[in-house]
């Protein structure tokens, strides 16, 4: 059964406790940033940084008033993920709740899903040499509990449950929203890459939250998919042969060196 995150962006305060929740349940550390002019912090994704809140600000047309846009951004746990596509080690995998997850034992730390992701929120952790980013909380919702992002929002912004349960009460909201003042609300996430694992209730267009538009999993993706797919097993052993080789040639230079 699919499950989904809901973010009602209507509902959203931008108090930044599912930031923090994220942090906490997953004993990711903190950051240290600089202001860089706007409210949105960390300025990017890290590999201890998989979820924050974006925040825009929009001038309203019809007056001289600015419109702050908060949305909760992190992986999107896309059904045409281009990360599962690229990834040579099969590290990527969709498990049984349809969210996308990084092994790490399987993790080579080759850097093609952070440069391939759609949304552009993979981190690496230079240290472990693996690749990190939201795990949909599978530690929790495996034990029937919710994501501790969902658990922890103050407002009723998120909401967490069965795909088909999540996009009844997304379209629920959206004609509550429409029916009060808001012409321009939509759903986002039910087509974008063949559906995402995380619905997005906006009142304005997506792209005024920072949300792509037209997401798409970039050619390059694609194209290395379909030539590198079948001889996947085959890089992935060229690849750890060479660490060998090189590991091997390093150990016989230094017992050369301590003799001389
Ligand atoms: S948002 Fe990026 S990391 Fe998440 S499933 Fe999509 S492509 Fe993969
Ligand atoms: S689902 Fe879990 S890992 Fe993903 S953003 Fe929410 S708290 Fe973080
Ligand atoms: S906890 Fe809820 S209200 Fe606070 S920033 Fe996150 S989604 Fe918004």
């Amino acid at each position: 059964m699919r499950k989904s995150i809901l973010y009602d962006a209507s509902k959203c305060t931008a108090c930044r406790a599912c930031q923090v929740a994220c942090k906490q349940w997953n004993q990711l550390p903190a950051e240290k940033t600089s202001f860089q002019g706007t409210y949105e912090n960390p300025p990017q994704f890290s590999s201890t940084t998989w979820t924050k809140i974006a925040f825009r600000e929009h001038a309203e047309a019809e007056s001289d008033r600015v419109k702050w846009l908060f949305s909760k951004q992190g992986c999107m746990h896309c059904t045409d993920a281009a990360c599962i596509k690229v990834c040579p080690a099969s590290a990527i995998q969709r498990n049984e709740f349809g969210a996308v997850v990084v092994d790490q034992d399987k993790c080579i730390g080759c850097n093609y899903c952070v440069a391939n992701c759609t949304y552009n929120v993979v981190g690496f952790d230079q240290e472990a040499n693996v690749a990190k980013k939201c795990t949909f909380c599978y530690d929790r919702i495996s034990a029937g509990l919710q994501p501790a992002c969902v658990t922890t929002c103050p407002t009723g912004a998120l909401s967490y449950g069965d795909r088909s349960e999540m996009i009844a009460l997304a379209n629920k909201r959206l004609r509550h929203l429409q029916d009060n003042g808001n012409p321009n609300a939509n759903i986002y996430g039910l087509e974008e890459l063949d559906g995402l694992g995380v619905l997005y209730v906006l009142e304005e267009e997506p792209e005024k939250y920072g949300l792509l538009e037209n997401p798409k999993v970039s050619t390059r993706a694609n194209i290395w998919n379909v030539i590198f797919k079948p001889v996947r097993a085959i890089v992935v052993l060229a690849m750890f042969f060479a660490l060998w080789i090189n590991k091997g040639e390093s150990k016989k230079q230094d017992e050369d060196r301590i003799a001389t």
